[in-house]
């Protein structure tokens, strides 16, 4: 009896360490420039049950002072796993963390880092941090909780404490020039460029073969933001979703924005409804319908277009 009791205990706490305590050992973090890396999600799936809610793209910058983070992920696990890659290459501090918008996949693994680092700056553009301080954060915690459940435990929401500002940002030796958006993929959007390696984080502003939510964006505004960053001439591009690479993703995202707004557009103009321009729009951008999302987000994104364009015209 007492064997069987000692066992049960054994086999219950296994159970709840692996509940909560999972490795990512398909994860790795890719050195992409001399002081840059980037921790991959891998194949995309949104799945949670496949990703336990990682399917951003963390990056890091090893200074001389410390290291810079651009962008966490969506729990408490995720930023254990984020700190775990990290310490594979070096054991400076983590001293800054950017967050590219107010999206909760991108910030709600914050805590892990502050946790272990609690001197770090955590920088994103003033409206992000309006928008969580205004009760932003708890539809993220919710929304993530419901998403990945048990994945989800431990999780708090730390609310980035210093606003952006758009300039270069020289931190350990390494200049970080930081770009400002209130219309694109959100009105909280940051582009970090790592200047000395050339690599540019873009937030969900360019995604690689993914569509994201759009609904807190604006298509015109998040087409111009594409344009600014090709102006940049960066050498390697971070996307928000999707394996990053070179910046032929920036012009391939561009140029769905592009035909997106061709096309609806021109369905506008001819008098058509959502629903009547969909099957035509969807025709128009075939060569998207492979891209993780498309189908979910199409619709959303044709009514969204319509509604740019009647406050456009009412302007
Ligand atoms: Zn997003």
């Amino acid at each position: 009896m007492r064997f069987y009791a000692v066992f049960l205990v054994l086999v219950l706490s296994f159970l709840c360490q692996s509940a909560f305590a999972f490795d990512w050992p398909h994860i790795k973090s890719r050195q992409i420039g001399p002081h840059t890396w980037v921790i991959e999600h891998g194949p995309h799936d949104e799945d949670p049950k496949v990703s336990h809610g990682f399917h951003n793209n963390p990056g890091f910058v090893v200074t001389d002072s410390g290291v810079v983070v651009v962008d966490t992920g969506s729990s408490y696990e995720i930023g254990k796993m984020i700190l775990q890659r990290i310490a594979a290459v070096t054991n400076k501090p983590v001293t800054h963390i950017f967050t590219t918008h107010f999206h909760g996949d991108h910030w709600l693994a914050n805590q892990a880092l502050v946790e272990a680092f609690p001197e770090a700056k955590t920088i994103a553009h003033p409206e992000l941090i309006k928008l969580l301080k205004g009760g932003e954060d708890k539809f993220w915690m919710d929304t993530f909780a419901k998403r990945l459940g048990k994945d989800f435990v431990g999780t708090k929401a730390v609310i980035p404490n210093t606003a952006a500002e758009a300039k270069v940002y020289r931190i350990g030796g390494i200049n970080f020039q930081v770009m400002l958006f209130d219309k694109a993929h959100t009105a909280s959007d940051l582009m970090v460029l790592v200047v000395e390696d050339g690599v540019l984080f873009t937030g969900d502003i360019i995604n690689n073969v993914h569509f994201s939510f759009m609904g807190h964006g604006n298509f015109r505004g998040a087409y111009a933001a594409t344009q600014t960053a090709l102006s940049l001439k960066p050498r390697y591009v971070v996307v928000g979703h999707g394996m990053s690479g070179e910046p032929v993703l920036i012009e391939r995202f561009a140029g769905f924005y592009q035909q997106l707004l061709a096309s609806v557009g021109k369905y506008y103009e001819q008098g058509l409804q959502d629903y009547e321009m969909k099957p035509k729009v969807v025709a128009e951008l075939a060569q998207y319908k492979t891209w993780s999302g498309f189908d979910r987000q199409i619709g959303p994104y044709i009514s969204q277009m319509i509604l740019e364009l009647e406050k456009e015209a009412f302007r």
